[in-house]
């Protein structure tokens, strides 16, 4: 599979990373995008309500995503995230008018769980150690059944965590991704549970820097390039199928398919992929946030979940939201401010907002559907996938799509997709 181009179908963070890797080791790129833009799911834009760039959706990583950060580094726009410099984590409790900061020591050792002043309000050293039951069950248990999920610090801490960090409810997640969750990040110490987000918009950070990487080394990417069908002979994909032109394979060209999964499965026959998704809810309100507000704030007993304070707005999110998604905007928005009202002392009245519903924002991260990720290789000897969706061992994130962009990429690099046919996840 090495030698040639490489075609990446899809330039969200997966299609992205593995342009960026396999053109820091010499090999020839080119992307090809459907729509006008970068980004995927990762994306920022020109609202035209409020008249300013905003993104999709806000999204956290931790310092412990570390393809995440050194495809951070090799685009050059590590710099560009808000990082707090520690593992500290705002929290307030809406009902009751708690607010509390966790504060997790930086080694591996959890010394702040032994010192009550620095626990969660309201509970007991105890229930710190429930998640350690997903270490131990099989990859078809659940969360709920690894753990128990009720309880002062579930409901603080691990619901409102493993719900944004799964986007789905942990009573039916996947404990077996929760346990690869847990073992890369609070398992890693605090060094690894930095929160860090784009301070500047998505773009910025995550997009932009990598259209320039791949312009000033000469590769392109294509926009309103939609693959409408890969045509292939024997073991090989020989042609691409766009709208509106069709690409012919040569011997070393290569296809790495860096698209959605529904969309992958109409592509490629026979492929296995998720088919139960899980929306969120972003909520930007116009208006600068009080003095003091901490740069992102977890909330617990409210809709909203988690609160990002950027200069000149106010953003909510809502993780596993398909509750909500289908409600009205303006009673979602009036609903919605009535509660960051009541948590920043801001006046009552509704400032301009916007709200971006994304209903297929990850695969659902429940065991059945984690059992039907497809690994990267496909039965096609010079065809890859990359996606977050892909056998990553990883929920749907941006370390999971990087993951899967640098492992397609290392495919192609070392021609190693010769067909296997037992690790293949074809069912045919
Ligand atoms: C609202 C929201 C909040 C999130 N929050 C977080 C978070 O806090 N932390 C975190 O780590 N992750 C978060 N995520 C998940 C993260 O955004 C995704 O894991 C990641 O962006 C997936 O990237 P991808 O490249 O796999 O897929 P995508 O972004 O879906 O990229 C696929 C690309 O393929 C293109 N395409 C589709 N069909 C074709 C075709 N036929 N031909 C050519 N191109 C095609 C699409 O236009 C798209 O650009 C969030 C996601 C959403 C939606």
């Amino acid at each position: 599979m090495n030698g040639g181009v490489t075609h990446i179908i899809g330039a969200g963070i997966a299609g992205l990373s593995a342009a960026v890797r396999l053109i820091d080791s010499g090999r020839e790129v080119i992307v090809h995008e459907a729509a006008a833009f970068a980004g995927g799911r990762c994306r920022s834009y020109l609202d035209p309500t409020l008249g300013v760039v905003i993104d999709n959706g806000n999204h956290l990583l931790l310092s412990g995503n570390h393809e995440a950060l050194d495809y951070l580094d090799r685009i050059g726009a590590r710099g560009t995230l808000h990082d707090p410099g520690a593992a500290i984590f705002d929290f307030a409790d809406l009902e009751s008018g708690e607010r509390w900061r966790l504060d997790l020591s930086e080694g591996r050792i959890p010394w702040w769980m032994f010192d009550r002043k620095k626990r969660v309000p309201g509970t007991v050293l105890g229930e710190y150690l429930a998640p350690l039951g997903v270490f131990v069950k099989g990859s078809s248990a659940t969360v709920g059944q690894a753990m128990r999920c009720e309880g002062p610090l579930y409901e603080r801490l691990w619901r409102p965590l493993l719900t944004s960090a799964l986007n789905t409810d942990p009573l039916e997640s996947s404990a077996a991704l929760t346990a690869a969750l847990l073992c890369e990040t609070l398992a890693a110490g605090g060094k690894a549970c930095h929160p860090l987000f784009a301070a500047h918009g998505l773009a910025s950070s995550f997009i932009n820097p990598a259209l320039g990487f791949l312009a000033a080394r000469g590769s392109s990417v294509r926009f309103g390039e939609r693959l409408k069908a890969v045509h292939f002979e024997g073991e090989r994909a020989v042609s691409l199928d766009f709208d509106p032109a069709q690409q012919e394979l040569g011997a070393g060209d290569s296809v790495i398919l860096g698209v959605p999964p529904w969309i992958a499965k109409e592509l490629l026959p026979g492929l296995t992929t998720p088919d139960e998704f899980r929306g969120i809810l972003n909520v930007h309100f116009q208006i600068a946030p009080p003095r003091g507000q901490p740069a992102i704030l977890g909330v617990v007993n409210a809709e909203i979940e988690w609160l990002f304070a950027f200069p000149d707005r106010l953003s909510v999110t809502i993780s596993n939201a398909d509750r909500l998604i289908d409600r009205p905007r303006d009673e979602l928005a009036a609903n919605i401010w009535h509660e960051v009202a009541a948590l920043t002392g801001l006046p009552a009245d509704l400032p301009p907002w916007q709200i971006v519903k994304e209903k297929r924002a990850t695969f659902a991260a429940t065991p059945a559907q984690n059992a039907k990720r497809p690994d990267s290789r496909t039965r096609w000897a010079n065809v890859a996938l990359a996606g977050d969706w892909i056998q990553t061992g990883l929920p749907a994130t941006i370390e999971g799509a990087v993951r899967s962009g640098y492992k397609a990429a290392s495919i192609v690099r070392s021609g190693a997709n010769a067909p296997r046919r037992r690790a293949m996840s074809f069912s045919q």
